[in-house]
């Protein structure tokens, strides 16, 4: 294929960015590969500039083929409905190796470092909320920048194998919890180009369906995972020079270093504890600490780990998150703006004004290669700012899939212009509970169509929103959706005009960033 162009004009279903059907028209181009995404007109073609006789490659283009407006969508299209027997966002996405999708110009840093991130949760094969994206973002970009990144995580029963690559067996050993040795394994993988270690207890820690809220005593769980990787990197050797750790369940980790691992063999690395949200202290008594093996009574003191808010009671208790801050080289926070809210009020002010000199905010990002509407293969359509048809057509997809748009609407008519506003949050006090509640009554009041995907921790909360689901999900313009899905989420950002966000206050806050990032307007 000498003649690139030739066959984009051949093709009525090919819509090519501007660089080809501007600038670079006239040239000649080779294909060197490309591949069939999920949809019959969602490919991607590498293409190469050629000069005269020379074939040798002087610039290399990424070029989308796409269905970018309502006529070019082939007959054998199948928009979706409510009665599919798989909803839409259940079925099948291919598989996308989010690595090779990098920017190859990302300059180096001069001092590299091995970097261990020890965390609860990982995107998209454990998230709940920010923290997922935030670990799995800062992770690629460290990478991507040349240190070396690994990731510790529980290895959740309800994790998501299918987007783990490589899972291999690499390590047994014993770890200690309440008195006794558990036998535990060490998984490594790699998810979306990070190498992940998955720890597994030969317990019940960590078994359930979903990452928070099992059966077992979620303190213990994460305080004999924090020893648990100590442990591991004690077992195999290694000694990275920096040990992340994130939020209350990774705060042991910094005292069973300093008081036990530094003293054993693990010498090198410092600690750094990113605080996403004060909102959960990790409330530990003197008892529970000391099954992970250190003596509980020794952090009961203002100086190290008791919480503040429980002092002159009996029996104090302890904060793992107050020990995390108290014992790490250096604390970061998600925002520079919440640092100064933390440091301005809240139960662990006073810690962290003891600790100002090594705690730094540091404004959060999203990964915009993972949250990218124009490549995003999670979608039907893609789209980017200088091409929107893309976004009706999502919206499209997304009315009709969940049964809001009329039978038959067409992308010229004005049900397209009707507003649609999503609402994707964590279902918690926080998230501004009864602002979503009157969102929901206004929108529908003012002739717009609203989504909620929302999971509930609270049951009592849960069964709010169950009680509202069951009011308006026959109808035409709301749908309240109580669950947890990575897939649906990317398509409702992309399908929305809007994205709310009634946060009472907010550490960051990553969803509208995405909403921005996928071209709707955030309230
Ligand atoms: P927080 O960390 O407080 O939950 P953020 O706005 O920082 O809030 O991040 C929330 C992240 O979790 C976003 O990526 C959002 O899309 C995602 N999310 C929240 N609830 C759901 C859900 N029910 N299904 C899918 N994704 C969700």
């Amino acid at each position: 294929m000498d003649a690139f162009p030739t066959l984009v004009h051949k093709n009525p279903l090919m819509k090519l960015n501007r660089c080809v059907l501007g600038k670079h028209e006239s040239h000649n181009w080779r294909i060197l590969s490309g591949h069939c995404k999920h949809n019959p007109f969602a490919c991607r073609i590498l293409a190469v500039q050629t000069s005269g006789l020379h074939s040798t490659a002087t610039e290399e283009v990424r070029l989308e083929m796409k269905a970018s407006s309502h006529d070019s969508i082939s007959g054998d299209f199948s928009w979706p409905s409510p009665n599919d027997e798989i909803p839409f966002w259940k079925k099948d996405f291919p598989s996308w190796n989010v690595s090779t999708e990098n920017p190859v110009d990302i300059e180096k840093d001069s001092d590299l470092m091995h970097i261990i991130h020890v965390t609860a949760e990982m995107a998209p094969i454990a998230k709940v909320g920010g923290l997922g994206d935030v670990v799995t973002g800062l992770a690629r970009a460290c990478l991507s920048r040349g240190h070396k990144v690994d990731i510790m995580l529980p290895f959740y029963e309800c994790i998501h194998m299918q987007q783990i690559n490589g899972l291999t067996l690499t390590a047994t050993y014993n770890s200690y919890h309440g008195g006794i040795w558990v036998p535990t394994n060490a998984y490594q993988g790699i998810v979306s180009g990070i190498p992940v270690i998955f720890i597994e207890p030969i317990n019940h820690f960590f078994k359930g369906q979903s990452i928070y809220g099992g059966s077992y005593n979620e303190l213990e769980a994460y305080l004999f995972f924090s020893r648990a990787c100590l442990e591991w990197m004690q077992v195999t050797g290694t000694q990275p020079d920096i040990i992340n750790v994130h939020e209350w369940q990774t705060g042991a980790l910094p005292l069973l270093y300093w008081d036990m691992y530094h003293s054993l063999s693990i010498k090198k690395p410092r600690l750094l504890l990113t605080i996403h949200n004060l909102e959960h202290y990790g409330e530990c008594s003197k008892d529970e600490l000391s099954k992970c093996g250190l003596d509980g009574t020794l952090y009961a003191t203002i100086e190290k780990a008791v919480d503040d808010r429980t002092i002159g009671h009996n029996p104090e208790r302890l904060s793992l998150l107050k020990g995390g801050i108290v014992y790490s080289n250096a604390v970061v926070t998600v925002s520079p703006t919440y640092l100064e809210e933390t440091l301005r009020s809240g139960w662990l002010t006073s810690t962290l004004l003891r600790n100002r000199y090594k705690y730094h905010g540091i404004l959060n990002g999203i990964d915009t290669v993972m949250w990218n509407p124009a490549t995003d293969v999670i979608l039907p359509f893609n789209f980017h700012a200088q091409e929107l048809d893309g976004k009706k057509l999502c919206k499209q997809y997304v009315q009709r899939g969940l049964g809001l748009a009329p039978e038959g609407c067409q992308i010229s008519n004005n049900s397209n212009r009707v507003p649609l506003v999503v609402c994707i949050s964590r279902l918690v006090a926080q998230k501004g509970l009864h602002l979503i509640i009157h969102a929901i009554k206004h929108v529908q009041e003012q002739g717009g169509q609203i989504v909620v995907l929302g999971k509930a921790p609270d049951g009592r909360v849960e069964r709010e929103f169950e009680g509202l689901a069951d009011l308006h999900n026959q109808g035409a313009t709301v749908r309240i959706l109580l669950m947890y899905s990575e897939e649906l989420s990317h398509l409702l950002y992309a399908a929305a005009d809007m994205v709310l966000i009634p946060s009472i206050y907010e550490p960051c806050g990553l969803s509208q960033m995405i909403g921005m990032r996928y071209g709707a307007v955030c309230l």
